[in-house]
């Protein structure tokens, strides 16, 4: 079965195009990194590519290539901004493969030793509660 092909509706596209918010950790030519809304962890952040793929099926390999060097600095700074112990990092393709929202991105989440993952898109966080882990992070990536 083919790859269906990108469709810009999806809730990711709308968020890069500016039509819907985020609580945004990281940006440049390549990525947009932000807060996931239904956290499995607390810190759990999303890293797209500003370019359209709707999972890594499909996806340029220059652009894979890039993405994953972001994938890593915001893993390192979501790692030392919250002290966590570890990190965990998540990519669904397709319904079978668990995708939900289909533009490309991978979960970067942070763990700690004895804390389980919340189940995939459970509850729904307070803006404030994903804010204050956003400026952490945020500044973390700073100062990096
Ligand atoms: P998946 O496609 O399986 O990786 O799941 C999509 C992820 O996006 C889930 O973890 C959702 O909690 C998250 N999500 C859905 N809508 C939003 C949104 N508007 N802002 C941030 N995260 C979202």
């Amino acid at each position: 079965m083919p790859t269906p092909a990108y469709d810009e509706t999806n809730i990711f596209a709308k968020i890069l195009r500016g039509e819907l918010p985020c609580h945004k950790v990281y940006e440049d030519d390549v990525t947009l990194a932000f807060m996931d809304i239904m956290p499995r962890a607390d810190g759990h952040v999303l890293v797209l590519p500003k370019s359209l793929a709707r999972n890594i099926l499909d996806a340029d390999p220059g652009i894979l290539g890039l993405l994953i060097t972001r994938v890593q600095k915001i893993a390192v700074a979501v790692k030392s901004a919250l002290a966590a112990d570890g990190i965990t990092i998540l990519q669904y393709n397709e319904p079978a493969g668990g995708q939900i929202v289909f533009h490309l991105h991978f979960h970067v989440l942070p763990r700690w030793k004895g804390v389980q993952l919340r189940p995939h898109t459970g509850v729904l966080e307070k803006p404030e509660v994903l804010e204050g882990f956003c400026q952490k992070i945020a500044a973390a990536l700073k100062a990096a």
